[in-house]
């Protein structure tokens, strides 16, 4: 049955973490009727045949009739109410994936939708439009940057139109990943094969993620004052902040000073965003006598508050290595892994032409629908008004 080669392929990679980190990415399957897509909140390596959305695809297909208002917060909470509109009967407990819309419009039984590094690196580089297009030709469509939900869907709808015969069946998204159709599952893992086999032949070099340490080493009491700068900024009673410690050879050379530190200075994809911050800071210490350095880390810190108004969730320390930062058990690990995933793209990126940030005004919109997804499982989130020490 096709909704069990679904949930075999959902596993498969789900459970990859060359293809899905932290749980990112989305799956489908459809007929003529009905699309079974991935419910929001629900992680692809563990993911069961209840856990997809059953959606009724005339349904979906009337909100391209539809006139949505321009500003985007009343758009897509309109879009929502009518995606929710189309669940099938029986189906109204679930939440259906922000990406449902395209997931019907892509014209293949299954598609696979993640974010690999090795893929971002393609996605997050200067040159990566001209590069996709000499690789994959007239088999992938690519798509400029843009937010997510209806806005992306409708680029995509607008994209397939024109686009050659038959089908492009890679979809890649710049600063975001990568949808991959087929009607198959084995059609699903050719595609995939094929565009990760073609990637890995035009990197210059993996990162070398050897010589990790999770442990503080000499710096426990830098961790120490992290936690109690996160503390006196926005005091946490439920879940209190923690932090944790990464160091390896790849982080090594991005540590070295302001400007190796540059490639992972901002955001490559919502990702990124949701987990590790739109804003990692750099502290440099070099320079700083042993007896100042407690001053210089109080300072930036203060410093990243005015600029962006929030907690940094990844603190890097010249030479030293990155702290994250979050509240309760996980935030603080999946700050590090999805920084140490920004490294990766960013060394893959080097391929074609370096990293490409996300702009100013995306940057802006995820972390304001970031807030809106948590504000009301979360007393206090990290973009609220903060109380300054
Ligand atoms: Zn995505």
């Amino acid at each position: 049955m096709s909704i069990e080669v679904l949930v075999t392929l959902s596993r498969y990679y789900g459970s990859n973490p060359e293809y899905v980190v932290a749980g990112g990415g989305n799956t489908s399957f459809k007929d003529e009727s009905t699309l079974f897509i991935k419910s929001s909140g629900i992680a692809l390596a563990e993911i069961c045949a209840e856990d997809f959305v059953q959606m009724d695809r005339a349904g979906l297909a009337t909100i391209w009739e539809q006139a949505y208002p321009a500003g985007s917060d009343a758009r897509e909470a309109a879009v929502l109410a009518d995606m929710m509109a189309a669940r099938k009967p029986g189906e109204t407990a679930k939440r259906p994936s922000v990406e449902t819309l395209l997931h019907d419009l892509f014209p293949f039984s299954y598609v696979v939708h993640t974010h690999p590094a090795l893929v971002n690196g393609l996605t997050c580089s200067c040159t990566g439009e001209q590069a996709a297009r000499k690789l994959f030709g007239d088999q992938a469509i690519w798509i400029p940057s843009i937010n997510p939900g209806y806005v992306l869907a409708l680029a995509v709808k607008k994209a397939l139109a024109v686009a050659p015969k038959p089908v492009p069946s890679i979809i890649l998204l710049q600063n975001h990943g990568v949808f991959v159709g087929a009607d198959s599952a084995e059609g699903i893992q050719e595609r995939y094969h094929h565009i990760m086999d073609t990637l890995r032949a035009c990197i210059q070099g993996e990162p070398d993620l050897s010589e990790r340490t999770a442990s503080y080493g000499a710096s426990p009491e830098i961790a120490c004052l992290l936690r109690e700068l996160a503390a006196k900024t926005a005091p946490q009673r439920n879940a209190p902040w923690q932090v944790c410690f990464e160091r390896n050879a790849a982080l090594s050379t991005f540590i070295r000073d302001a400007s190796s530190f540059y490639p992972v200075s901002s955001a490559l994809t919502p990702d990124h965003i949701v987990y590790a911050g739109s804003d990692p800071l750099f502290i440099p210490v070099f320079d700083t006598p042993a007896s100042d350095v407690v001053r210089v880390i109080q300072e930036a810190w203060e410093g990243h508050l005015d600029k962006t108004g929030m907690i940094p969730k990844i603190v890097a320390v010249q030479g030293l290595g990155a702290f994250g930062i979050g509240t309760g058990e996980k935030a603080p690990h999946r700050a590090l892994e999805l920084f140490t995933d920004a490294l990766k793209v960013a060394v893959y990126a080097q391929a074609f032409g370096g990293v490409c940030f996300m702009s100013p005004d995306k940057i802006r919109f995820i972390n304001t629908w970031e807030v809106e997804q948590y504000r009301s499982q979360v007393a206090e989130t990290l973009a609220l008004p903060i109380e300054k020490g």
